[in-house]
C-alpha cells in the first residue's frame, strides 16, 4: 500500500490466550484460502461507537474515542500485519450531521478511499449501531439508503450489523435474548427498507448480527476474555463472523472511479434543484402571473370610484 505504514500487529499478544489461539486460527483459515489482506469500513451514525470498536479488534487504543462528540473528524486507516497477514480497518466520521445524512462526510470517505485503497476492494462494512436504542426511525433509513447509493446494492453481502452497548439490561418484561432478537430484527428491517432489498431478496442478502461491548467494565470469563451477557467471547466471535463474510463468495467492493465520483443520496438530490425550480416558475408561478394580469386587465372601476 503507496505511502501507508503497515505495523506488525503487536497488540495481538495482549488479548488472552484463549483469544490470542482462536484469532490466529481465523487468519490461518483466511490465508489456507489465500485471502492475505482483509480491508474492513466502518460506518454508522455518531457516537456509537465505531471507534471505540476499532480499538477492541486491534486490541490497543489508535482512534480517538469520544463520549461527547463523534471526534473522528476525518476518516483513519489502521493497518496491522501478522504473519503475512494484512488487516485494514478504516474508521469513519459519523454519517448524521445536524440531523441529516451528511453527503459530504460521505464525500470525504469516498475521496479518502480513493487515495489509499483505488482498484483495492473493501471486504466487510461493519455497519455499527448501539444495541440499546429502542427505535429506528426515518434517519435510519436515510443513513443506510445514503451508504447503498454510494457504494451499491452489493455492499449489503458484505455487511455485518454490529450493535454495541452489548452488556445492557433489558426493559423487565423481555429476556436478554428476546431483547436482542427484537432489537436486531428491527434494525435488519431497517436496513433491507434502506437499501431496497426485497422480500425475496432477503434470502440472497442475510446480514449477521454481532455483539460488541466495548467497556473496560465488560464481564470477562475464567479465561479473561471479555464476554456477553450469554457467556460468548465477543471479540473472536466478532473475527469469525468477519472471516466468514470474507470467505462467502461474493467479491468485495472494489474501489474504482465510479465509486468515488459516483452520486450519494445528497448528491443526486441537488441535481433536480435547479429542474424543479424551472417546473414551479413554468407551471406554477407563471399561471398565477398571468391570473392576476387577467384579473387586473377584467376589472371594472367600483362604483365608489
Ligand atoms: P463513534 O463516534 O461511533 O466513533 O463512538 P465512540 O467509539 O467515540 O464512542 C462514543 C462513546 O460511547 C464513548 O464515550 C465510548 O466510551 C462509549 N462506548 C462505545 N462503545 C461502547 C460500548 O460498547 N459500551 C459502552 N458502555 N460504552 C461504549
Ligand atoms: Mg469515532
Amino acid at each position: 500500500m503507496a505511502g501507508q505504514l503497515v505495523k506488525e500487529w503487536t497488540a495481538i499478544q495482549q488479548f488472552p490466550a484463549a483469544t490470542q489461539e482462536k484469532l490466529v486460527d481465523l487468519l490461518g483459515k483466511l490465508k489456507s484460502q489465500n485471502v492475505d489482506t482483509l480491508t474492513i469500513l466502518v460506518m454508522g451514525k455518531g457516537g456509537v461507537g465505531k471507534s471505540s470498536t476499532v480499538n477492541s479488534v486491534i486490541g490497543e487504543r489508535v482512534v480517538t474515542v469520544s463520549a461527547f462528540q463523534s471526534e473522528t473528524p476525518r476518516p483513519v486507516m489502521v493497518s496491522r500485519s501478522r504473519s503475512g497477514f494484512t488487516l485494514n480497518i478504516i474508521d469513519t466520521p459519523g454519517l448524521v450531521e445536524g440531523g441529516y445524512v451528511s453527503g459530504q462526510v460521505l464525500d470525504t470517505i469516498k475521496s479518502f478511499l480513493g487515495r489509499l485503497l483505488l482498484t483495492k476492494t473493501i471486504d466487510v462494512l461493519l455497519y455499527v449501531d448501539r444495541l440499546d436504542s429502542y427505535r429506528v426511525d426515518d434517519l435510519d433509513k436515510q443513513v443506510v439508503q445514503a451508504i447503498t447509493d454510494s457504494f451499491g446494492k452489493e455492499i449489503w453481502h458484505k455487511a455485518i450489523a454490529v450493535l454495541t452497548h452489548a452488556q445492557l439490561s433489558p426493559p423487565d418484561t423481555l429476556s436478554y435474548v428476546e431483547f436482542f432478537s427484537k432489537r436486531s430484527e428491527s434494525l435488519l428491517k431497517c436496513i433491507r427498507q434502506g437499501a431496497r432489498i426485497s422480500k425475496r431478496d432477503a434470502q440472497n442478502f442475510a446480514i449477521p448480527v454481532a455483539l460488541v461491548e466495548n467497556s473496560g467494565r465488560c464481564n470477562k470469563n475464567e479465561g479473561d476474555e471479555k464476554i456477553l451477557p450469554t457467556g460468548t467471547p465477543w471479540i473472536p466471535n466478532l473475527v469469525q463472523t468477519i472471516t466468514g463474510l470474507a470467505l462467502n463468495g461474493k467479491g468485495g467492493i472494489v474501489i474504482d472511479q465510479k465509486l468515488i465520483e459516483g452520486p450519494n443520496a445528497n448528491d443526486r438530490g441537488k441535481l433536480f434543484i435547479p429542474l424543479i425550480l424551472a417546473l414551479q416558475y413554468l407551471f406554477v408561478i407563471k399561471p398565477i402571473q398571468k391570473r392576476i394580469k387577467d384579473d387586473v386587465a377584467r376589472e371594472t372601476r367600483p362604483s365608489w370610484a
